[in-house]
């Protein structure tokens, strides 16, 4: 976890950017919330992506953790994966120099629920082998269920994922892995089933994010 300050910097970047939102919000879970962060807002600018992804290759580093592929769940986290991805191979470059050697360099892949299916998949021909060390990332883990899935697929393959990172952890710490779990931000907000929606009993007009062109 990242000293307080540095915390408090990526935060008032995501209010800035408008990925950090406040209302009366309907999650991917089901459940409701006050607050939901549209990570896309904020991943639309590579300089401010690979800002944050350096930030975490950062803490993986302090973990010892070197993952040879970055692996995130699409579509949220297609950009975030490229970008973690991109900062891993970067620091390699830095260390080593740069080597046209696709045996060698750092991918990044998604994982994808093929239409009408709860399941995911790594399509189009991309190979992961057991030697591979996977690091998977999401952007925002709510319940964990994505990376989860993701994580249960890449052991089906045969596998290793050797840890788990998010931007922003939500559930406060109570979201766990079989694997290192680094989250640059984490945050206890609370989330409601409908029939306990503090807003819902207000009266307030429920939004699902991403479903307003807003
Ligand atoms: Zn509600």
């Amino acid at each position: 976890m990242k000293a307080t300050s540095q915390k408090e910097e990526i935060k008032n970047l995501l209010v800035q950017v408008g990925a950090w939102q406040q209302g009366h919000f309907l999650l991917t879970s089901g459940k409701h919330s006050d607050a939901y962060m549209q990570c896309q807002r904020i991943m639309q600018y590579p300089r401010l992506g690979a800002y944050l992804a350096n930030l975490l290759v950062d803490e993986l580093q302090a973990e010892n953790i070197s993952p040879t592929v970055v692996v995130g769940p699409a579509m949220g986290a297609i950009h975030w994966e490229v970008y973690v991805a991109q900062a891993v191979a970067d620091r390699i470059a830095e260390e080593d120099g740069f080597e046209l050697d696709t045996g060698n360099m750092t991918k990044a892949v998604f994982a994808e629920r093929p239409a009408g299916s709860e399941e995911f998949e790594i399509r189009r021909g991309i190979q992961l082998t057991p030697q591979d060390r996977i690091l998977i990332v999401e952007d925002v883990t709510t319940t964990g269920g994505s990376l989860k899935k993701v994580y249960e697929l890449l052991k089906s393959m045969g596998c290793t994922p050797v840890a788990a990172a998010a931007l922003l952890d939500r559930s406060g710490g109570k979201v766990k892995y079989d694997v290192p779990f680094i989250t640059l931000l984490q945050m206890n907000l609370e989330t409601y089933e409908p029939a306990d929606c503090p807003m819902c009993k207000e009266g307030k007009p429920v939004v699902k994010p991403g479903s307003s062109k807003k």
